[in-house]
């Protein structure tokens, strides 16, 4: 078994610098957990030091219900994958993927087994004999996974693998990846500021900001119930509409919640109309700024009436048919797509 649990973990770094201030996640065995968030958040960070390659300030790393804080990243059972590849330029693909295994003294006879049955998963058999150089950025990454796949570890960690491929590459990479970590069924925690690849991997999504934890949970429980302002912004595209109740009218069409102050509602979420929006509903008068059509969709910017702030409010709708620039436009969301945030950023609960 895999799990890997971190305890209180906390990274100063040389000079005073708190890049991780005290984080607790769990991580069930061949579960698929993705840490994310902006740049400079601290998940790099944190990742390397489950590998064992920045030290550990303060708190606890266990892997398999072993504490792994003074143990060497070779001997911890992980294999990680970088944003770089970290191939050897000089070596073949087969050489490349069968390195770490001599090291270890494995006999030759397995090494081959093992670089074969991994070329074989990621469809690699023919690039066996080539260098680096000679593969292109897809292949180089198949390559990196390889080398992670031969070693057979109880936990793969990927920092951005995919950050260096293009837009098309980067989404089949991403379902192969998700794939093979299945059929693998090995525990996994993969780093990523990319708010769609972290939706669409995780089994457990954490989302970090200034070296804290915003929120763990499924991608889908985040997405639902965002925890704070933070993670509502975050995850999303485009991001939550975020709308301050202080000195606004919608705070009476709101009724109730005196503790809020910011009012969260998805671009998906509101409805162009001019129908009611039902018992606890919420309608905002917009004036159309600007469209977007991408095809399937379009999104509809608009500014509300003076009267409610000044926000900028973003409609999803779907298809083509968008409203005139300058008209006036009423958006309606039902009671139970609206989020309240309190002072503090945190969600309240209805
Ligand atoms: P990115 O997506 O840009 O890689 P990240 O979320 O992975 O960002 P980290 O690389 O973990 O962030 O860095 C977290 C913070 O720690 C940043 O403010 C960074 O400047 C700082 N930091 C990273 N390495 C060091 C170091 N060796 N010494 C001092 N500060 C560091």
């Amino acid at each position: 078994m895999a799990n890997v649990t971190l305890r209180n973990v906390r990274k100063t770094y040389p000079g005073g610098f708190e890049a991780i201030k005290g984080i607790d996640v769990a991580i069930g065995d061949g579960q698929f957990c993705v840490l994310v968030g902006p740049s400079g958040c601290g998940k790099s960070t944190l990742l390397r030091m489950v590998a064992g390659l920045e030290t550990i300030s303060s708190g606890e790393i266990e892997i398999g219900e072993r504490v792994v804080n003074t143990i060497e990243p070779a001997d911890r059972d992980i294999a990680m994958v970088f944003q770089n590849y970290a191939l050897y330029p000089h070596m073949t693909v087969y050489n490349n993927m069968a390195y770490g295994l001599r090291n270890r003294g494995m006999p030759k006879p397995e090494i081959e087994q093992r670089v074969r049955e991994a070329a074989r998963i990621l469809e690699i058999e023919a690039l066996l004999d080539r260098k680096p150089r000679q593969l292109s950025g897809g292949q180089r990454q198949r390559v990196a996974m390889g080398r992670a796949i031969v070693r057979q570890p109880k936990v793969f960690l990927f920092d951005e693998p995919l950050s260096n491929l293009d837009a098309k590459l980067r989404i089949a990479m991403r379902v192969e990846i998700r794939k093979l970590q299945r059929r693998l069924a090995t525990t996994s925690i993969y780093v990523t500021h990319d708010q769609l690849e972290a939706m669409t991997l995780a089994d457990i999504l954490v989302v970090m900001n200034g070296g804290v934890v915003e929120q763990i949970g499924s991608p889908l429980e985040v997405y639902h119930r965002p925890a704070t302002t933070f993670v509502a912004s975050f995850i999303g595209a485009p991001p939550m509409n975020l709308i301050a109740l202080d000195g606004s009218e919608l705070r009476h069409q709101l009724g109730e919640h005196g503790d809020a102050t910011t009012l969260g509602i998805r671009p998906e979420d509101l409805t162009l109309t001019n129908g009611d929006a039902g018992d606890g509903g919420l309608a905002l008068k917009l004036r159309v700024d600007a469209v977007e059509r991408v095809g399937p969709e379009s999104f509809v910017y608009g500014h509300p009436g003076d009267h409610q702030g000044e926000a900028e409010i973003i409609v999803r709708v779907a298809g083509e048919h968008t409203p005139a620039l300058g008209s006036s436009v009423q958006a309606i969301a039902s009671r139970a797509k609206l989020h309240l945030f309190g002072r503090d950023g945190r969600r309240l609960e209805p």
